[in-house]
């Protein structure tokens, strides 16, 4: 199956001249979401993870139940002030300005291995934070991943960890 059958384009979303990739439509189509999961679990489980940590809010969606599928548990990177208890912060540097993720300061014990899943990976920005976030409270980051790489914007050269994409656009 093609996955890019049930991925779909939406132009200048959310805003002019962005063409935003869209997994409304892979997601809602049992048989492509069935696939998708079963090949990210291939490739996540050669990485071995403890912990399956996702990035809000498409990250979750296929985190969770990814962590299932894999005997992992599952951990949220969220947006700034939306989790409980003592956090532990990263600030990054967006196009425009900057934002912070954060996690439970005791979601990890050290050493564990966590790959970061998020839906899409355009600049690397977000990924790359959510991997030094990981390591700032003591965890071990083999890998990241994510349904889609936007390849033209060379994402992956900001990881300092293996990257696996189901789906890749130049
Ligand atoms: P980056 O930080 O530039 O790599 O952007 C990736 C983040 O923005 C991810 O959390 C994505 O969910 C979101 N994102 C950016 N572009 C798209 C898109 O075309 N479709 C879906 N999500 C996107």
């Amino acid at each position: 199956m093609n996955l890019k059958d049930h991925i779909r384009g939406i132009p200048d979303f959310p805003k002019p001249g962005i063409l935003f990739y869209d997994i409304s439509t892979l997601i809602r189509h049992a048989d492509a979401w069935q696939v998708a999961m079963g090949r990210l679990a291939k490739v996540v489980r050669a990485h071995h993870p403890d912990l399956l940590a996702g990035v809000e809010s498409r990250g979750f969606i296929l985190a969770a139940p990814l962590a299932l599928k894999l005997g992992c548990g599952f951990i949220m990177l969220r947006k700034r002030g939306k989790l409980p208890g003592a956090t532990v912060g990263y600030d990054y540097d967006l196009e425009y300005g900057q934002d912070r993720i954060e996690i439970q300061a005791d979601a990890v014990q050290p050493g564990q291995r966590v790959v970061v899943v998020d839906d899409l990976l355009a600049t690397g920005g977000t990924m790359a934070a959510g991997i030094k976030l990981l390591r700032k409270v003591g965890a071990e980051v083999p890998a990241a991943a994510a349904l889609i790489e936007l390849a033209f914007l060379k994402g992956r050269d900001r990881l300092d960890v293996p990257f696996e994409a189901l789906v890749s656009y130049d």
